[in-house]
């Protein structure tokens, strides 16, 4: 049985007819730019993120570059950020000119570990960008904590963790100045293409956020600031629109399945030998609905490129999400980081494998990923 790590015809399959549905309305209206449908979805999504205002742009990566722009992030500034995240995160602090100062992990949540925040602030720091890896929030009080004791401002990366909730039920996206999200396909709430959101409960924060997404001119081609086109096409704005109905569902699917996975490993004995080690949900005893919500599920194994390997040749989609920590990104040499800087972030990115957790996804299917796995390390 073939095994993709994501099916997007699955998921959007049984949207088909509403999907078409929803095209064709902005069809009919010709307002593709902009259109009621864009302000038809903020309106939705942002008591959905718990934030008064909900911006559209353009993607995921627009969201974080507009959003360090909109806070003033330029030249001079340091910016701290995780190392082990998507390149975005990293690649948008150096293109407004700042300099990203990139922090390890905790090994065990794979998001910023605090004491090694509060390690890097210097005079030069401006903002903190937390990014909720894999679905799951990062520890949001002692970051905001250290950002208030030195005056920072925080802009949440929430592209892989939108509705995800924090220990007391806070969402990702809604705790610090800024939240950026994704609507990039294989994110939980993807669109049919690119898109992105940004949130903001102050409201002047969010008229700025609003102005630089379209060049910053206001009223049009007065510019009292130089924004960009940053904008969320009504198309996409109409799809994720009727796939927001569908995502607590698909949510709770998810992680019916990681609970799957955590008793086939159990039974597999593979937990034992020290091949293969669970992914923790740090707040699964919080009462929380949406203690996580697996963007991604991803294990830590042994000889994980074979394994890689071996699984490809049976038809068993795997990712690893991400090879090569961001301080060690050749673009980013100048920065003087070396190996050994990072260290857990470094051995995550030796020992992690993403595994098929897409709402769809069967029993049986699991079941066959899981055999597969424990066919590499017994034979
Ligand atoms: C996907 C992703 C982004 C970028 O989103 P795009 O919509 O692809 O531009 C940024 N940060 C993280 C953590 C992501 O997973």
């Amino acid at each position: 049985m073939k095994i993709p790590l994501l099916d997007l015809k699955a998921h959007h399959g049984p949207l088909k007819a509403e999907l078409l549905e929803a095209f064709e309305a902005v069809f009919d209206s010709q307002a593709f730019i902009l259109g009621p449908e864009v302000k038809a979805l903020e309106e939705v999504i942002a008591p959905y993120c718990q934030s008064e205002h909900a911006i559209g742009v353009s993607s995921g990566t627009d969201a974080l570059l507009l959003a360090l722009m909109a806070l003033g992030v330029g030249p001079g500034d340091e910016v701290i950020t995780s190392t082990y995240t998507f390149f975005a995160t990293g690649g948008v602090i150096a293109r407004v000119g700042a300099t990203p100062v990139f922090v390890d992990i905790d090994p065990v949540s794979f998001n910023l570990a605090p004491e090694k925040v509060e390690a890097a602030v210097s005079p030069k720091t401006k903002v903190i960008i937390p990014v909720h890896l894999y679905g799951q929030v990062a520890d949001m009080d002692a970051i905001l904590e250290i950002a208030n004791r030195h005056r920072l401002k925080v802009v949440e990366d929430a592209a892989q963790a939108i509705g995800a909730e924090y220990k007391d039920g806070r969402r990702a996206g809604s705790m610090g100045d800024i939240g950026c999200f994704s609507f990039f396909p294989s994110k939980n709430l993807g669109a049919l293409g690119d898109g992105g959101l940004v949130t903001a409960s102050d409201t002047d924060l969010a008229d700025r956020l609003r102005k630089m997404r379209v060049h910053g001119g206001h009223p049009k081609y007065y510019h009292q600031m130089i924004g960009g086109n940053f904008r969320l096409d009504s198309i996409q704005a109409a799809f994720v629109k009727v796939k927001l109905k569908y995502l607590d569902g698909w949510t709770r699917q998810r992680q019916e399945n990681a609970k799957h996975y955590a008793s086939l490993f159990k039974q597999s004995g593979l937990i034992e030998k020290e091949a293969l080690g669970l992914p923790r949900a740090v707040y699964a005893d919080s009462g929380c609905a949406h203690y996580h919500i697996y963007n991604q599920f991803v294990i830590r194994v042994r000889d994980r490129d074979a394994l890689r390997e071996f699984l490809a040749k049976a038809e068993i989609g795997a990712e690893i999400y991400y090879p090569v920590p961001v301080h060690l990104q050749d673009c980013f040499k100048d920065l003087g980081y070396k190996q050994g800087d990072c260290p857990e972030a470094e051995k995550a990115a030796a020992e992690s494998l993403a595994l098929p957790i897409y709402p769809e996804l069967t029993d049986e299917m699991q079941a066959v990923v899981v055999e597969g796995i424990k066919r590499f390390y017994t034979g």
